[in-house]
């Protein structure tokens, strides 16, 4: 039987590399839901291609009339609000729920699909860093299956199925981002342009700004805490340029396993999918002959400041993680726009986090008020108006 998938962001970087899987397995997949914030061009034409049952335009007006004009000819249903994209997320006639939405936006939709005890396929990885505290334990009690599509946290699953003993560490592997070769002077000036060019990956331009400031790599330390119980002290970073092992686990008896390939996030996006089984993919075989040299460093921590952030709002607990993810988002949306300066970014979390109210044991109501105030004191640091 074909599964019926949600693609909670279809139209970012994330959802249209699930729509390749959906195009390479027609008989095992079928897209139901699409969604997008914006971008109704690229959504209806993606709901004509996949013949989808519904789709959501979070950002409502004027989409809704234009998205609506453009599927009247299909039978497709239509909905407009960031509302009725966590509601498509818990609604029936799917059996997936791909979250590849970015930013806090993907919390409530992710709470939604584990309360509907959905199979939950992960790209969002802002919804644990906000509220892993709540989410983890509610997907145990509902028996919702979380599969990272994370690279790295793919990486770390992979090479835990079939393990049953204890880990002892987990490490994280890091390509450095836009500036890995740039000295610490020279990052007070470096551009948009610059800090959009990563290395190894082509993503969605958020994550792309949080590799080059390595806010992403915290952030995947707190991921990794919560998908896989892992304290954060057995999290280790490793910088590796090449990005070909994605990650690795290393167990008490000192044997390392790791998960290779060539940079694609198609791979984990299908095994997030298909698991326990694996898709027949096209496409030329890795070849360990054309990338002689694997290589490995420490990350500079003064450097990248943001990595001992994110691991101090992990020990912290409470809203800090959720604190420093919405100053951030803040910070990074007025980098791009071109109204702060790449070194802001950090400046605004930690002024932040400085001042922000802390909630120990926090609920999804206080994650709500945790990110509204981060996002108006990085407003405020950054001296944005509106
Ligand atoms: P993109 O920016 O490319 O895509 C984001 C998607 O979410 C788009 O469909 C966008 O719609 C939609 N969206 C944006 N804001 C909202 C909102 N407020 N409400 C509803 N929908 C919204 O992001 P990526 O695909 O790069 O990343 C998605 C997630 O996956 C992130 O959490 C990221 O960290 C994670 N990830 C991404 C990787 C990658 O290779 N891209 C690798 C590993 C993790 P629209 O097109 O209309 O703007």
């Amino acid at each position: 039987m074909k599964q019926r998938l949600a693609i909670l962001g279809s139209t970012g970087s994330i959802g249209v590399q699930t729509l390749d899987i959906v195009r390479e397995n027609p008989d095992r997949f079928e897209a139901r839901i699409l969604t997008a914030n914006r971008n109704w061009e690229k959504l209806a034409q993606q709901a004509r291609e996949f013949d989808a049952d519904t789709v959501v335009i979070a950002d409502k007006q004027p989409l809704r009339r234009r998205c609506a004009k453009h599927s009247r000819d299909t039978d497709t249903k239509v909905y407009a609000g960031e509302e009725a994209v966590a509601q498509v997320a818990a609604g029936g006639g799917t059996d997936v729920v791909v979250n590849a939405l970015v930013g806090y936006a993907g919390l409530a939709p992710t709470v939604a699909a584990i309360e509907a005890g959905k199979k939950l396929a992960l790209a969002n990885k802002e919804s644990l860093v906000v509220g892993g505290a709540c989410v983890m334990p509610l997907a145990r009690k509902r028996k919702a299956p979380v599969i990272p599509i994370d690279s790295e946290h793919s990486a770390i699953f992979q090479c835990l199925v079939g393990e049953r003993a204890p880990v002892r560490r987990l490490i994280v592997t890091c390509s450095g981002g836009a500036f890995r070769d740039f000295r610490a002077e020279e990052l007070a000036n470096v551009t948009v342009e610059q800090a959009l060019r990563h290395p190894q990956w082509d993503m969605g331009a958020k994550i792309t700004i949080d590799s080059s400031t390595l806010v992403n790599k915290g952030f995947e330390v707190i991921e990794a805490h919560w998908l896989f119980g892992t304290p954060a002290e057995r999290i280790s970073v490793l910088l590796h340029p090449q990005s070909i092992i994605h990650s690795m686990v290393e167990f008490e008896d000192g044997a390392i396993k790791a998960q290779l390939g060539t940079p694609d996030m198609r791979l984990p996006i299908s095994f997030a999918l298909l698991y326990p089984d694996r898709a027949n993919r096209p496409g030329e075989r890795f070849n360990f002959l054309n990338h002689p040299q694997l290589t490995f460093a420490e990350v500079d921590r003064a450097k990248y400041p943001a990595l001992d952030i994110a691991y101090d709002c992990l020990r912290r607990g409470g809203t800090a993680a959720c604190t420093m993810n919405g100053a951030n988002e803040v910070a990074v949306a007025a980098f791009l726009a071109r109204k702060c300066a790449w070194l802001d970014i950090v400046r605004a979390i930690r002024y932040a986090l400085e001042r922000a109210a802390f909630v120990p044991s926090p609920t999804l109501a206080d994650y709500a008020e945790a990110n509204a105030e981060a996002r108006a004191l990085a407003a405020e640091f950054l001296q944005l108006k509106n």
